[in-house]
């Protein structure tokens, strides 16, 4: 019977002249390269088999948390640190976005509803798109309220309030209306298709957003990530096509 012996290597150099030098806090075993002088874990115990970005990948794809765990095999703990530490880590939203709109762009604005927690506690998710580039140019989570369509104006970059826009005729809108170039349309013009097709694809890839769903977040902070996720995967698929 052949038998196969893995010879350890240092991941800096190369190397095969290295030696155990104890454990970590979590009981992993170092080792020293006596060529480089380095020390570190070559093995983590209890590394998990798959990597975070599938992790997201699958949240993407219109899986629910519990989905998520009964398929990776992990706890709602694991996926939860993941998506604290992947928050952490997440870039500005305004550098996905490009900071000057082609004079010929429009914006689109619309709001989506969705919910957390409960039924009752509805969150709408308004955005500007971009109809040239299909990018969200902004876009806030919070009540139906002209409030809350001054928080999604005030993070619009002011060169994308300069061109055209279109919305539908919801009274919140009327705040553009002084600005000159915004126009209150009803859906049958077919001016806001763009960014009702874009509501469509977010309801194909996340059951968040889907009516009468039974998938939702249960905390604030998790329905504005996963948003927040989506969001900045779609827009930086959108900057991958133009480059
Ligand atoms: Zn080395």
């Amino acid at each position: 019977m052949l038998s196969t012996t893995n010879i350890e290597k240092c991941p800096h150099c190369a190397s095969e002249n290295i030696v155990k030098d104890g454990f970590t806090k979590g009981r992993n075993q170092r080792v020293l390269c006596k060529e480089c002088n380095k020390s570190r874990v070559l093995h983590k115990k209890n590394a998990l088999p798959f990597s975070f970005e599938q992790i997201k990948r699958a949240f993407l794809e219109r899986l629910s948390l519990c989905g998520v765990c009964r398929i990776f095999l992990i706890s709602y703990y694991q996926v939860y640190k993941m998506l604290n530490l992947s928050f952490m880590v997440m870039p500005k939203f305004k550098t996905w976005v490009l900071a000057k709109p082609a004079s010929d762009d429009v914006l689109e604005f619309d709001e989506l509803c969705g919910f957390c927690g409960k039924k009752k506690h509805k969150q709408w998710l308004w955005a500007a798109l971009s109809r040239n580039t299909r990018q969200i140019v902004a876009y806030v989570i919070g009540d139906r309220s002209e409030k809350t369509f001054r928080r999604l104006i005030r993070k619009i970059p002011i060169e994308w309030l300069k061109i055209q826009s279109y919305s539908d005729a919801w009274k919140s809108y009327s705040l553009l209306l002084s600005k000159g170039n915004h126009n209150m349309i009803g859906k049958e013009t077919g001016q806001t298709n763009h960014i009702e097709r874009y509501w469509a694809t977010r309801r194909a890839r996340m059951s968040r957003y889907v009516r009468k769903s039974l998938s939702f977040s249960r905390k604030l902070r998790y329905h504005h990530l996963v948003t927040k996720l989506f969001i900045m995967d779609y827009n930086l698929q959108c900057l991958s096509t133009l480059f």
